[in-house]
């Protein structure tokens, strides 16, 4: 633990791993603890704040439990380029859904604009906007519109998470030079007595607040989601999943869906719903993993 007087080694106190084996290791990168000094450089926590916000993903064992990798985390900027890859709206509705059910402000951050100008015209760019999300253009390799985005990452809790080769190394180079983006991997021992190095590190930003390194997001699905918790996180569909004639209706083939009424009738954008279609299907009724 890096605190105000240096690096603190800290054991977890017993009954605080005991409470959490179930689900997740006890602490994790962004929670908020009580440290006691019990020696010089040494340590124990003694408490773990509420969350305000987790991310979790789905780790693997005998059966598939859930493990937090994040906690209090403000937002997620959910990180895809125009070209190379190509820009995959997909990938925004599930990041979304991963961030809106952690409780996480998502930022769609659309990187390489240097390389296809256009993509500014996407049609995805003005449904979002539409449904009320930031989504910011920008290109980490001339400059353009990184202002913006140096801004809001001060004085929050940042992570970029976006699929590899879009540009998340490259923006955070721009936006703090010199971070030192080397994981010194916290090591738990918690997860069912394997050694894992998901939970990472928080570096703190010049400007104000921190960001965090996360793992590939890939592996962040969302965890023990409803199909009613998951409608939630569809801002356009949430309104409506009250009236539909049957009051389990998993809007996926029902008939009088007031969900699947509104996509023909062109009130949802079909891309969205489709999205929703493929992480529900992933839904065991009473909520499991939603792998999409
Ligand atoms: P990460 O895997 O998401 O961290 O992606 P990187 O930051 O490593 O970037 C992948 C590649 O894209 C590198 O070759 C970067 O130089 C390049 N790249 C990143 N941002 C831009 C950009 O705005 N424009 C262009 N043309 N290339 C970029
Ligand atoms: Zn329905």
């Amino acid at each position: 633990m890096e605190t105000a007087t240096g690096l603190l080694t800290c054991q977890i106190r017993g009954r605080l791993t005991a409470a959490a084996r179930r689900t997740t290791s006890p602490v994790v990168t962004g929670d908020q603890v009580e440290i006691a000094e019990t020696a010089p450089g040494r340590g124990v926590v003694e408490s773990v704040a509420p969350r305000r916000s987790t991310v979790s993903r789905v780790a693997s064992g005998a059966r598939p439990y859930q493990q937090v990798v994040a906690a209090n985390l403000d937002r997620f900027f959910i990180v895809v380029s125009a070209r190379q890859p190509a820009f995959n709206p997909g990938f925004v509705d599930r990041a979304m859904v991963v961030a809106l059910s952690g409780g996480i402000e998502p930022v769609v951050c659309i990187n390489k604009i240097d390389l296809d100008a256009a993509v500014a015209h996407d049609e995805a760019v003005a449904l979002y906007r539409h449904l009320g999300y930031r989504v910011l253009l920008v290109s980490a390799a001339t400059g353009e519109g990184m202002e913006p985005l140096r801004q809001a990452f001060a004085e929050r809790v940042s992570a970029l998470v976006g699929q590899s080769g879009v540009g998340k190394s490259t923006i955070l180079n721009h936006i703090e030079p010199g971070l030192e983006l080397t994981t010194r991997g916290l090591m738990t021992r918690h997860d069912r007595g394997r050694h894992t190095t998901t939970a990472t590190q928080l570096y703190a930003l010049s400007m104000g607040g921190y960001v965090a390194d996360t793992p590939g997001v890939k592996q962040l699905q969302p965890w023990g989601l409803t199909r009613d918790d998951l409608v939630q996180c569809f801002v356009e569909m949430a309104p409506l999943a009250g009236s539909c004639q049957f009051r389990d209706c998993t809007h996926l083939h029902e008939p009088g869906c007031a969900i699947r009424e509104a996509v023909e009738a062109g009130q949802i954008h079909s891309r969205r719903y489709e999205g929703y279609c493929r992480m529900a299907e992933g839904i065991e009724v009473g909520g499991g993993r939603t792998d999409a």
